[in-house]
């Protein structure tokens, strides 16, 4: 059978690993095809996960996003017992008491804690999955960027949490699907996503990445760069949650019908009480400024390293963005701008990533057909 989606696993930057304990001593017939077709009945529905510093998203193949929810686990520092995850969690950063912590395991798109990673995913595939026995097969988002030790991570940590196998799939790539893009055309395909903490450019054509950039900068050194600026400029105090509404509510990249100012309440570091001040979007714009020009500069040099005949074509199709800190008002305006080349949001830049990761599921048979015969240059633990 051909694959209809893309034109080989490696193509498209895809590898397939599995568990260690999982595959070992496992007779002759646990391999064969016929076995191997009925074990998604058996193992459990294959999921695709987005696993963002920011956010979470898990995809059910036939059913779509079924969960989508902040990357953060509320963890007891004493006892190590997981307290809340996701929402809930969410709620609690800045807010916990001594004993318990709002950990983000992410950092910059890769596992920055392993353990709080797994538990997390755990969670993640838990509320997929209500029998602790359904192991499923997992199509995992990773950046391209990562390095082969943050790889073996994600895949262990997928598998810690009960994953069956895990596939991992280039962010970029699963946006460019998830957008609808002709991945598998021999023209320019090209996407930016923005998300918490880390931005991905990449080009892409023939259903393989052909540049990419990926930097360690997103929304998250937004939130940074304002609650900089509300210390540096009108000597407030302000945690990360705060930073991001006001991101939210007067945050942009150039004017427009927008304009306008936040009351945002912090505390003093001089006196140490409770103060408000206002800030307008202009300083907003200067306070983002620096997280903005790395962006453009990345997707600039993107467009330098693209090969002439590919190159020839992104005008034509414009550059797509996705991820949430697309949405930062005037951001597509401004890559326009500085390029010269059309810029248009993705139809939901927040799913994006999930559900081009949700689609490839459907070749999930033929990339495990391919890896066991090692055409994708995967590796299984042993
Ligand atoms: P990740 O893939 O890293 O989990 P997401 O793609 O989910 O990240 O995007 C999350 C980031 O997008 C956060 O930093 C959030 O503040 C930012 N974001 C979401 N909506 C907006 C918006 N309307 N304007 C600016 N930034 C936004
Ligand atoms: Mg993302």
């Amino acid at each position: 059978m051909t694959p209809t989606l893309f034109p080989s696993a490696t193509a498209y930057g895809l590898s397939a690993e599995r568990g260690r304990s999982r595959t070992r001593g496992r007779s002759d017939s646990a391999q064969s095809p016929l076995r191997r077709r009925l074990l998604p009945r058996r193992g459990g529905r294959d999921i695709a996960i987005d696993l963002g510093t920011a956010n979470t998203l898990v995809f059910v193949r036939g059913e779509g996003i079924v969960a989508s929810e902040p990357s953060v686990v509320a963890v007891d520092t004493v006892n190590g017992e997981v307290h809340a995850v996701g929402e809930e969690a969410q709620m609690m950063i800045g807010r916990t008491p001594a004993r318990i912590s709002a950990v983000r395991p992410l950092r910059h798109g890769v596992i920055a804690d392993f353990e709080v990673a797994e538990r997390m995913l755990r969670y993640f595939m838990g509320r997929v999955h209500r029998s602790r026995h359904a192991r499923p097969r997992v199509m995992m988002c990773a950046p391209s960027g990562i390095t082969g030790v943050e790889r073996r991570a994600l895949t262990e940590a997928c598998v810690a949490a009960g994953a069956r196998s895990v596939h991992l799939i280039e962010e970029s790539m699963a946006a460019a699907i998830g957008a609808g893009l002709p991945i598998d055309e021999p023209r320019a395909n090209m996407v930016v996503d923005v998300g918490g903490g880390t931005s991905e450019v990449a080009v892409i054509s023939l259903g393989g990445i052909v540049v990419s950039r990926s930097l360690r900068v997103g929304g998250y050194d937004m939130d940074d760069a304002v609650a900089a600026w509300l210390r540096n400029t009108h000597g407030l105090a302000i945690g990360e949650t705060t930073a991001e509404r006001v991101k939210l509510e007067v945050g942009s990249v150039a004017p427009d019908h927008t304009e306008g100012t936040s009351a945002v309440k912090g505390r003093d570091p001089v006196s140490g009480l409770p103060r408000q001040v206002e800030v307008t979007s202009e300083e907003m714009r200067t306070a983002l400024e620096s997280s903005v020009a790395e962006i453009v500069v990345a997707v600039r040099a993107a467009l330098e390293d693209t090969p002439p005949e590919l190159s020839s074509d992104i005008p034509q199709r414009g550059i797509f963005l996705a991820g949430g800190g697309a949405l930062l008002r005037g951001l597509g305006e401004r890559i326009q701008e500085e390029t010269s080349v059309p810029v248009q949001l993705t139809e939901s830049p927040l799913t994006c990533v999930a559900l081009g990761a949700g689609r490839a599921l459907d070749e999930i048979e033929f990339l495990e057909r391919t890896s066991t015969s090692g055409r994708t240059g995967a590796h299984r633990h042993r």
